[in-house]
C-alpha cells in the first residue's frame, strides 16, 4: 500500500498534466491538426544554436570521466564561477562561484531551498495565481503554503494583504516574475514596497524573513521591460533560476540557486543547501548540461517568436470582447472567463478541441491560462473556436 500523503497526490493529481494527456487523446480522435493544445508550458521555440554546438565541442574535446563524472554537490567550481560573473555583468551584482548551486531545474533548487529552510509547520507566503506545484514543494518539508489573494486589476502583488498575513512563523515570502501564469512581470516599486513590508516584520518579530525568487521566465521579457534583480533590494534574498525555458530545456533538468553572502545564516545556508542537493536524491545537476550552460551563457532563444504569438493572440482575444492584461512576460496569457465558473468555461473551450487550463488550478478561480507557446498557425486556427465560445456565452446569458 503507498503512503497516506502519496495517496492524496495521486487522487488530485495535476490537472495540467491531465490537460496535456487529454490533448493526445483528442489528437487521436480528431487529427492534431484540428486539437488546440494551450495547456502546458513546453517551450515550442528550439533551443539556441550555440546548445548543439556546445553538446558537441563538448564531447568532442573534453574528458569524458571528468564530463561524465561525480563532482562537489553544489556543482562544477568553473561552471558555477562563469554563472556569477555572467550575473555580475548583466546585473552588477557580486557574486563568486561559491554564491551559486547548480541545480536540477528550478523544481530541484525550490526542493532544495525549502529542505533548507522549513521546520514543521513554518510558513511559506506567496501570492495568487501561482504555479501550483509549490503547493507540493512546501508540504514536502511539512511546511505550510499561506496564499495572498490575486490582485485582479493588474496582478501585481497584494501588498496590503500580505502585511496582515505575516506572522511570527513566516519562514519565506515566495514570489514569481515574470509570472505564470499572468505574465506580469512585478515592478520595481513593487519590489521595493513588498521589501519595505518584509524588513518592517523582520524588526516587528524578530525574525529572519527570506524572500524566494523563482525566476525560470527571467529572460522572457518582452518590450525592454525590466526584471528587477531581486538581490540588490533585499539582502536575504535566494533566487532560483533555471534553463528550462530561456534555453528551451526542461527536460535536461538544470539551474541554479544564487545565495548570497549577505542573506542573514550564510555559511549555514550554504552548506545546508548543498548536503540537501545531495540527500534529496538529486546528489548534483545534471553534470553534462552545467558544462553545457556555462559555453551558452549569453545564447538566447528567439523570443520574437513569442512575440509574435503573445501579439496575435492578445489583440484577437481583446477584439473578440475578452477582458485580460497584456503580459509583459513569459508565455502564458490568463484571461478572465466569460463564465464565471472557469472548469465549466475550460469544459466548454474543450467541446470546441480547445485545451485550456482553469484558474481555480493555480488558486485564482473565474480566470484561464492559455500557454501560447505554440506555433503560430494552431493559434490562427484556434481563434474562430475563442470567437465563437464568448459569443455563445454572452448569447447564453443575455
Ligand atoms: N516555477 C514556475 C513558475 C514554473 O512555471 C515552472 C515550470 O513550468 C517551474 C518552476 C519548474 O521549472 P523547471 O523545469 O526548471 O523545474
Amino acid at each position: 500500500m503507498i503512503s497516506r500523503t502519496m495517496q492524496q497526490q495521486v487522487n488530485s493529481s495535476s490537472i495540467i498534466r491531465a490537460m496535456f494527456e487529454e490533448g493526445k487523446r483528442l489528437s487521436a480522435l480528431y487529427g492534431a491538426d484540428n486539437v488546440y493544445d494551450f495547456s502546458l508550458g513546453n517551450p515550442n521555440v528550439e533551443p539556441p544554436a550555440e546548445v548543439k554546438q556546445a553538446i558537441m565541442d563538448i564531447l568532442n574535446e573534453e574528458n569524458s570521466t571528468t564530463v561524465h563524472g561525480y563532482m562537489n554537490n553544489s556543482g562544477f567550481e568553473d561552471v558555477r564561477g562563469a554563472i556569477a560573473a555572467s550575473l555580475n555583468q548583466r546585473f552588477a551584482t557580486g557574486f563568486a562561484a561559491d554564491n551559486i548551486l547548480m541545480t536540477v531545474g528550478a523544481a530541484g533548487g525550490l526542493n532544495v531551498i525549502f529542505k533548507t529552510l522549513l521546520n514543521p509547520e513554518d510558513e511559506v507566503l506567496t501570492f495568487a495565481p501561482f504555479f501550483g506545484e509549490y503547493r507540493n514543494y512546501v508540504q514536502n518539508y511539512q511546511g505550510q503554503l499561506i496564499v495572498v489573494s490575486p490582485n485582479t486589476k493588474d496582478f501585481q502583488p497584494n501588498l496590503e494583504e500580505l502585511k496582515e498575513k505575516i506572522s511570527p512563523r513566516t519562514k519565506a515570502v515566495l514570489i514569481n516574475s515574470p509570472n505564470n501564469p499572468t505574465g506580469v512581470v512585478y515592478s520595481a516599486e513593487t519590489i521595493a514596497a513588498l521589501v519595505d513590508i518584509l524588513r518592517a516584520k523582520q524588526e516587528e518579530y524578530g525574525t529572519v524573513i527570506y524572500l524566494i525568487g523563482d525566476e525560470p521566465y527571467r529572460e522572457l521579457a518582452y518590450d525592454q521591460v525590466e526584471v528587477p534583480y531581486l538581490t540588490k533590494y533585499y539582502e536575504n534574498t535566494i533566487v532560483g533560476y533555471s534553463y528550462s525555458k530561456s534555453l528551451s530545456l526542461p527536460g535536461e533538468r538544470i539551474g541554479y540557486l544564487v545565495i548570497p553572502r549577505e542573506a542573514a545564516d550564510y555559511e549555514n545556508l550554504i552548506a545546508a543547501a548543498n548536503i540537501a542537493n545531495r540527500i534529496l536524491g538529486f546528489v548534483n545537476a545534471p553534470s553534462l548540461f552545467q558544462r553545457v550552460i556555462a559555453k551558452c551563457l549569453d545564447a538566447q532563444v528567439n523570443l520574437d517568436s513569442y512575440n509574435r504569438n503573445r501579439e496575435l493572440l492578445y489583440n484577437a482575444l481583446v477584439s473578440y470582447g475578452y477582458q485580460c492584461i497584456k503580459p509583459e512576460g513569459a508565455f502564458y496569457l490568463f484571461i478572465k472567463t466569460p463564465l464565471e465558473n472557469d472548469l465549466e468555461f475550460c469544459t466548454l473551450a474543450k467541446s470546441k478541441n480547445i485545451l485550456i487550463v482553469p484558474g481555480t488550478s493555480f488558486a485564482c478561480p473565474g480566470y484561464a491560462r492559455i500557454a501560447y507557446c505554440v506555433a503560430y498557425e494552431t493559434i490562427e486556427r484556434a481563434l474562430p473556436g475563442f470567437e465563437a465560445l464568448i459569443n455563445e456565452v454572452s448569447w447564453a446569458s443575455a
